[in-house]
């Protein structure tokens, strides 16, 4: 344990540690990313944590038709062919992380108290290394103790049939679960008597599968990886590709070869919209690389809707001046309902106001408005700057309103594409992992397993936390995340598990969740992505599904970290079986020895699955159906919905400010790969706050200044203590902190309207100099 550490667990009684580094380090914030820095940052993680030999032999396997499939993020493979380096930085950060060398075995928990480990940094307790066997901690205890797995699964199915009501289990999903493990899982828990099926996507995309089913029938995106290359305007919205889906600018540049403008909005401008070098193409790292973005709108947080209101509004005058030149009239009249309202709306808003609300220069939504006017192959890509807001559902709808107004949905090169964080949590959806059973799915269920699934709704992400910290919920168990650091208002979520009998984490590595723990605790380790899954049957592969609908093999082959570790498949089976005993009509034992057999299910009971196992064998997999793709709208009319929403509203008093959360190029989600945001030049330190240069002269702040947040809501006041100011390009009254430090400022009783995501990037905060 560092000596950092040492002193934090002094001084700190939170979830989180609280103490900034002494050596933090600000340097001028990158204009181009990838490059050199790239393949030396991915270099020494996977050679640093896996050794040069068995590094290189697992980087050759990475995104390969024959391989695994990145743990990292839901960005698409090219459909026919594979470059032999198919991967980013922070793909081979993610590989290195799961692959690492370094053990947490009995040794480790037995030297290491749970009080102990608590004060450790994310970061540090990242670096412990791989799980090797099943642990538990005992009521009252202090230490986790090896446990055998016979034990560990009958003390589970003892501790589930002992609840008064299956809904008071919570089973929370990750989207690294493949979609076996998934199916399993939620085929397991409705057996068992409950909808409680939060997951990760409830805090990422929920809104969009909310805006995108109301509006297109599907709650997915539309375009493929093609379409990126036939399109005219790319337009990004709050995301930020260069750290989060690296191999995005890849496509980018592409795109932009073939003619694309790209459109950035972004509070801050991020490095790795403004220029990249490929890493693939080694002559391209030596000259200055490739500029992505033509048009940045540096947009004030949660003013989307206000931006696109007014785009909207300079379209239609567009469309006035010259009729049938702007808008695609037939599109709107054949294929889509409720425009006129829409543009009546839209006449009511004052232009000034909308342009006023943005801080956007008039003169640059000009531009964009001009551009799309003459073109229709336009995609629009977003990410968490656009959901994870009270009105979250309200900016994916707004944008759809811009691509039906423009036909772009439906045809080559056009569409939305909403970009997944994690690797599988679409195929975690589609599969089932939802608390709202969708009724064909239930019908399938019942019909294949024999069985009447409950149809009561079940607890969401937001309504878990509730559930638990009221009592309600007794037990949890997460397959695979770290629930309390992903979560909001981290302290009322880590009170919530603590009051729960038994929490029960499927793991590869440690992390704050196994510290902010029930009564009783388990942590079950699994197989990871790149590691040989071998069961009754012989060698098996598993399937996920990427953002583009994709669903597709990934084949680790590298030695277990542990010969004590399971797949999650058969872990999931396991409990199931001690839980339902002779109660269940599912062979689990026949779908653990050959993962075929789950396929043949999921094709049974999900739609789009025909002949799974083998289409899934063809090289890059296939395609799942998704009627916006093909301009067939399943929405209830069969027409797509124009709808009408309203620009969010924050009134800020002259000392409160807009905060978003956002990821380090150091971390993904959760897991923190290193210290380090090296495109924005900050450096050692995760607690700081990015604030305007006028803003800190207003409030008579200094550079890397420490300083407690605070956020107000209800009443209740949540403290964040000891951030370093750091001066960057922000809009005034807007800051941005890392993600998870800064979540327990995200207040657990404010969600998004009609999608229930939390609110992490627009929290209303003070500032508070420390005496
Ligand atoms: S873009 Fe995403 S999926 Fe691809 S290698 Fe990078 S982290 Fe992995």
């Amino acid at each position: 344990m560092s000596d950092k550490s040492k002193s934090s667990a002094k001084q700190s009684s939170k979830v989180q540690p609280e103490e900034p580094s002494s050596e933090i380090e600000l340097s001028q914030r990158k204009k181009v990313a990838a490059g050199f820095p790239a393949v030396a940052s991915s270099a020494k993680h996977v050679y640093g944590e896996v050794g040069i030999i068995e590094g290189t032999k697992l980087m050759a396997k990475i995104n390969q038709f024959d391989g695994f499939d990145c743990p990292g993020c839901a960005w698409p493979d090219p459909d026919d062919h594979r470059s032999v380096v198919e991967f980013c930085e922070n793909g081979a950060k993610a590989v290195a992380e799961e692959a690492t060398a370094a053990r947490a075995d009995a040794a480790f928990f037995r030297k290491h108290a749970v009080a102990e480990l608590l004060q450790q940094t994310d970061y540090e307790l990242g670096k412990s290394g791989r799980i090797t066997e099943p642990m538990v901690l005992r009521p009252n205890g202090t230490h986790y103790q090896p446990i055998s797995w016979v034990e560990a699964f009958q003390l589970i199915g003892r501790q589930l049939k002992s609840l008064a009501d299956p809904n008071e289990a919570i089973f929370y999903t990750s989207g690294r679960t493949s979609n076996e493990a998934a199916f399993l899982y939620q085929l397991f828990v409705r057996q068992y008597g409950t909808n409680n099926l939060p997951d990760c996507s409830n805090m990422c995309h929920e809104s969009s599968g909310v805006g995108l089913t109301e509006t297109l029938g599907i709650g997915k995106g539309s375009v493929t990886l093609d379409d990126f290359y036939q399109a005219k305007v790319i337009i990004i919205m709050g995301q930020n590709p260069g750290t989060n889906h690296p191999r995005m600018l890849s496509a980018l540049q592409k795109a932009k070869k073939n003619g694309a403008k790209i459109v950035s909005v972004n509070p801050l401008p991020e490095a790795g919209l403004l220029s990249f070098k490929n890493p693939q193409k080694p002559l391209e790292m030596l000259g200055t690389g490739t500029s992505l973005t033509d048009i940045f709108l540096p947009v004030r947080i949660n003013a989307d809707v206000a931006l696109l209101k007014a785009i909207m509004k300079m379209l239609l005058a567009k469309e006035a001046e010259r009729p049938g030149t702007v808008l695609d009239q037939d599109f709107i009249q054949t294929k889509t309902e409720g425009f006129a309202e829409v543009k009546q709306d839209l006449l009511q808003y004052d232009l000034d106001e909308l342009i006023q609300q943005t801080g956007v220069e008039q003169e640059v939504i000009e531009e964009v408005a001009s551009l799309l006017a003459k073109e229709s192959k336009i995609i629009v890509c977003w990410a968490m700057g656009l959901t994870q807001h009270k009105n979250g559902v309200d900016n994916v709808r707004e944008i759809v309103n811009l691509l039906l107004m423009k036909g772009s949905i439906g045809k080559p090169g056009a569409g939305t594409c909403p970009v997944r964080g994690h690797s599988n949590v679409q195929g975690d959806r589609t599969v089932g992992i939802w608390e709202k059973l969708k009724p064909e799915l239930a019908r399938k269920l019942e019909e294949h397993f024999q069985f009447t699934p409950p149809k009561e709704e079940g607890y969401n992400t937001m309504s878990a936390i509730e559930a638990m910290a009221s009592g309600k919920a007794k037990f949890f168990m997460g397959l695979g995340g770290n629930f309390v650091s992903a979560s909001p208002d981290t302290e009322y979520t880590a009170q919530g598990l603590q009051q729960c009998d038994m929490t029960v984490q499927v793991s590869t590595k440690l992390n704050r969740s196994h510290l902010t723990h029930g009564k009783t605790a388990l942590i079950l380790p699994c197989l990871g992505r790149t590691e040989l899954d071998v069961q009754e049957s012989g060698t098996q592969f598993l399937t996920v599904e990427n953002s583009t609908g994709v669903v597709h093999k990934t084949q680790g082959g590298k030695q277990p970290a542990s010969r004590h570790l399971l797949s999650e498949p058969k872990i999931v089976a396991e409990i199931a079986k001690a839980t339902l005993g002779s109660a269940t009509t599912v062979d689990w034992n026949g779908m653990v020895a050959n993962y075929d057999t789950i396929r043949n299910a999921i094709e049974k009971t999900v739609d789009g699955f025909d002949n799974y196992n083998k289409r899934v064998r063809n090289p890059g997999g296939f395609y799942l159906p998704n009627g916006a793709r093909e301009g067939n709208f399943t929405t209830d009319s069969g027409k797509a919905h124009f709808t009408i929403n309203q620009p969010a509203n924050h009134p800020l008093a002259e000392d409160e400010f807009l905060m978003m959360t956002i990821r380090s190029h150091d971390q993904y989600n959760t897991t923190i790969y290193g210290l380090h945001d090296r495109y924005r030049g900050i450096y050692h330190e995760r607690r700081v706050v990015l604030m305007n240069a006028s803003d800190m002269q207003k409030m008579k702040l200094s550079q890397e200044e420490v300083v407690d947040l605070v956020s107000e809501y209800d009443g209740e006041k949540r403290v964040v203590r000891n951030f370093r100011v750091v001066s960057y390009p922000i809009p005034p009254q807007c800051v941005a902190t890392y993600f998870p430090e800064a979540n327990g400022l995200v207040p657990h009783t404010r969600s998004a309207h009609g999608s229930e995501q939390p609110i992490s990037k627009s929290v209303v905060i003070k500032i508070k100099p420390k005496c």
